[in-house]
């Protein structure tokens, strides 16, 4: 992986990404600096027995960024490396693209800092539910729901709503999503951000005279978001994987991996790396390689102004939340590539999330086909919002993603008004 020195503020990206935008729609001060910070944010500090009987106290944040449009919406992340600003960033990712595919959320995060990969099931249970009760009167169906972001998942979900709804003396599905069927999850909800990805892949193929059909593609981050986008452009629409990696790093085969079966071996070993006919790479080289697509999945900050330029895809669908930073986007808009931003390129994810929390609070659930197509129909209609804003302002989309998204949340908390 390309190490990012001097390290990244992904919130210091998010702001600036804010002062892009507000330049191009003529933003007043006071509007701006209101987009620049959270609305609400918590730090919790929480014990939780280890299996050894000792006991840890760990980190854990939630970040509520903006409600202007509605509820608070966003994942919550395990890892090492979260620290707030991360958070903050996220949140705020999350709020522009709750906007950007127009479903009526407003944005949240939550991270605590632990490592999940060296913790038993008991510890990630004990973890969940004390941070859940840390942070559960900010949360609620009508206020506030979390889902799976990187390293936690249906199960941590289920402990989540599980926990909550303990408090409240009856069950409150609503409260998060990403859960599994059983408890009110939705059909589709695990794979939707990878298939909403390969939604717009396709749509921008289209604009960009690709053929995704026998095209090749690099996927760097084979986990959920990963592999679902790999799995569905190579089953539903024909394309060739040729690399794909995770933490531990890559794998090539000029003729095309089988996504399946690559997942099938990072299931049973652990990492995508040592599969069979492949040739072992290294992260750099599946970001730098020359595949006609590139879908980062991973973690943010990976294309960076140190590898930008050595980039050779021509169309990049950001599975990932901020893979890309600024200055990168720059040099890939000359270099006439096609980014579909994250605010965009995932919101598969939440935008199924929204589906899911519709269906629980009216307690009547859609068949797989159904939740499909009314993806589908958000992606297809969302690429096409920002294709046409990037192509009458002239601008990447990315920023033509944020002119949509930030808009969209500045006309609410215009209409809505100061209070009091
Ligand atoms: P995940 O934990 O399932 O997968 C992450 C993958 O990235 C793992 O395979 C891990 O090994 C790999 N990875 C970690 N560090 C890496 C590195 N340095 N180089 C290469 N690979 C590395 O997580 P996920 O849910 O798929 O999330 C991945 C990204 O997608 C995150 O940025 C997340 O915010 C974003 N995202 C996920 C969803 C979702 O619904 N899962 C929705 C929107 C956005």
């Amino acid at each position: 992986m390309p190490k990012s020195e001097p390290v990244i503020n992904p919130f210091e990206t998010a702001k600036r990404q804010v002062d892009i935008v507000a330049d191009i729609i003529g933003l007043d001060e006071a509007t701006r600096e209101e987009l620049k910070h959270p609305k609400r944010e918590i730090s919790v500090y929480f014990p939780v027995r280890m299996d050894n009987n000792s006991y840890r106290v760990f980190t854990g944040y939630r970040v509520q960024y903006n409600m202007a449009r509605g509820p608070c919406k966003g994942g919550i992340r395990y890892h090492p490396q979260v620290t707030l600003d991360e958070v903050r960033a996220l949140a705020a990712w999350m709020t522009w693209k709750c906007a950007v595919v127009g479903i009526p959320y407003g944005g949240a995060k939550g991270g605590v800092i632990c490592d999940p990969k060296h913790m038993s099931k008991g510890e990630l249970e004990r973890l969940t539910r004390r941070y859940t009760s840390e942070i559960s009167f900010m949360l609620g169906p009508e206020i506030d729901i979390p889902a799976p972001d990187v390293y936690t998942d249906s199960q941590t979900m289920a402990w989540i709503m599980d926990t909550y709804s303990m408090g409240k003396g009856y069950s409150v599905p609503g409260v998060v999503t990403g859960k599994p069927i059983s408890l009110g999850g939705s059909e589709g909800r695990a794979e939707a951000t990878g298939r909403g990805c390969a939604y717009v892949v396709r749509e921008a193929a289209k604009d960009i005279g690709l053929r995704v059909k026998g095209g090749t593609v690099a996927v760097q981050g084979f986990g959920n978001a990963g592999s679902v986008t790999a799995n569905i452009l190579h089953d539903e629409q024909g394309a060739k994987i040729v690399a794909v990696s995770d933490s531990r790093g890559g794998i090539y085969k000029a003729d095309g991996l089988n996504p399946h079966e690559v997942e099938e071996h990072k299931t049973k070993t652990g990492s995508v790396v040592g599969f069979p006919g492949a040739k072992d790479i290294s992260n750099e080289e599946v970001l730098e390689m020359k595949a006609d697509i590139l879908i980062p999945a991973a973690l943010e900050n990976q294309i960076t102004s140190k590898n930008a330029d050595k980039i050779q895809a021509r169309l990049i669908g950001e599975a990932a939340n901020g893979p890309t930073v600024p200055e990168a986007d720059k040099v890939l808009f000359e270099k006439k590539i096609t980014v579909l931003p994250d605010i965009l390129a995932n919101a598969g994810g939440v935008t199924v999330s929204y589906f899911e929390w519709a269906q629980d609070i009216q307690g009547y659930f859609w068949p797989l086909a159904e939740v499909n197509e009314r993806l589908e129909q958000v992606m297809v209609r969302s690429y096409a919002d920002v294709h046409k804003v990037a192509t009458e302002r002239k601008v990447h989309n990315r920023t033509a993603a944020y002119v949509l998204a930030i808009q969209r949340v500045v006309d609410a908390i215009r209409i809505r008004g100061i209070y009091p």
